[in-house]
């Protein structure tokens, strides 16, 4: 059996900051909960999966002896700085604002199995996963030893935080294990509950996933208009129940460059997303996280922000987002322009209403009431 330190070294050496090991068995405490809950309850992304895959590792791979769970750091010292130009900014989140963590993860998994396989002596059949695989990840990284999950529903390493990418290869021979970590470090501490713009900490290790911004920027189509007002500048993301975490002070800062937002910083110009072309969008945005949903989303979010500034200086911005192609871009446009106060701002909806034909962007204008 391969020794713990050796899985350690070749860790270190395909990039990656934490590693533990973990059995192959179900996590019949989040089938418990997916049960009650909803399939949704842990990640809307991955309800094509059912809840079994979500939690038996053997429906995934059955041939799987042990779970291998992989962390990159990816706390940067980065600032909110930005290139002012319209004046109208909105911020992304530390997870989507460097190099998309998903190609970064999974070219150290290749560089770790390519190195496993030197190791392991015998056959090496394995599954690999990151973020977009069916299994719970940070249950599995809490079993394999590499943190506790917090009240914010973050696994929280000790030396990173909860600034940790995770990942998890799922082998087919067997694994000396790590020993498991109990949730509940917390203590008394509620700051991220009390912090959270959107009420989505619905109590202490529990989200309501479908009011989390952090998900809200992320969907496709319309944003509920009860929620968008609590999306703030938030562009893409939202960190604020990880800023505010005890448990997060002091972290290792990574020293990986693909992972910082420099030179730009977490800001961006609104303007400049809303001008911008195919190609800018693939240049700017095509190789961050946040650009995996395309440049529609972003629009959106955009206005969305805009909206969220409820600023008659806004308004030539809202009209070129209400003459967008897309109708997700205009209905939160009128959305958007119905939170500005003014005559100016009624005159311009009621010359978008006059050519407007898609029922989704009338819809907006009959909750207006205008
Ligand atoms: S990411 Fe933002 S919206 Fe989601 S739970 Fe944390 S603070 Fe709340
Ligand atoms: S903010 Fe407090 S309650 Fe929330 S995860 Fe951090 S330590 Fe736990």
């Amino acid at each position: 059996m391969l020794r713990g330190s050796l899985l350690k070294e070749i860790a270190l050496e395909a990039g990656f900051d934490c590693i533990g090991v973990t059995g192959p068995e179900p996590f019949e405490d989040v089938l418990e909960v997916i049960k009650k809950r909803g399939p949704g309850v842990f990640c809307p992304a991955k309800d094509r999966y059912s809840a079994r895959e979500r939690c038996d590792p053997r429906a995934v791979f059955p041939g799987v002896r042990a779970i291998i769970s992989l962390g990159v750091g990816y706390y940067v010292d980065d600032t909110l700085d930005t290139i002012k130009k319209s004046g109208y900014v909105g911020t992304i989140s530390r997870a989507a604002s460097g190099r998309d963590y998903h190609r970064v993860l999974r070219e150290k998994m290749e560089k770790f199995i390519f190195l496993l396989k030197r190791e392991h002596a015998g056959s090496l059949d394995y599954r690999a996963f990151v973020d977009t695989g069916p299994l719970v990840e940070r249950a599995v990284a809490q079993r394999a030893g590499l943190g506790t999950i917090g009240k914010n529903c973050s696994l929280i390493t000790p030396e990173f935080g909860s600034w940790v990418f995770l990942g998890e290869i799922l082998v087919n021979f067997p694994l000396e294990r790590q020993r498991a970590e109990r949730a509940g470090d917390c203590g008394e501490c509620c700051l991220c509950m009390e912090a959270c713009p959107a009420g989505a900490l619905t109590s202490a290790y529990q989200i309501n996933s479908e009011r989390c911004i952090s998900y809200l920027t992320q969907k496709k189509g319309f944003i509920p208009r009860a929620l968008r007002s609590l999306v703030g500048s938030r562009l893409y993301g939202c960190d604020t129940c990880q800023e505010v975490c005890p448990r997060n002070e002091g972290v290792k800062i990574s020293g990986r460059t693909e992972f910082s937002s420099r030179p730009d910083g977490r800001m961006r110009d609104i303007e400049d997303i809303l001008t911008m072309d195919t190609e800018t969008y693939n240049r700017v945005w095509g190789h961050t996280s946040a650009g995996w949903r395309g440049k529609k989303i972003i629009q959106r979010n955009a206005v969305v922000v805009l909206g969220n500034y409820a600023d008659p200086g806004t308004l030539p911005l809202l009209e070129i987002a209400a003459a967008d192609t897309s109708p997700v871009v205009r209905g939160h446009a009128v959305w958007a322009l119905g939170r500005i106060p003014g005559t100016k701002a009624l005159k311009l909806l009621e010359k978008i209403r006059r050519r407007e034909r898609d029922p989704r962007v009338l819809e907006e204008f009959k909750e207006l009431k205008i």
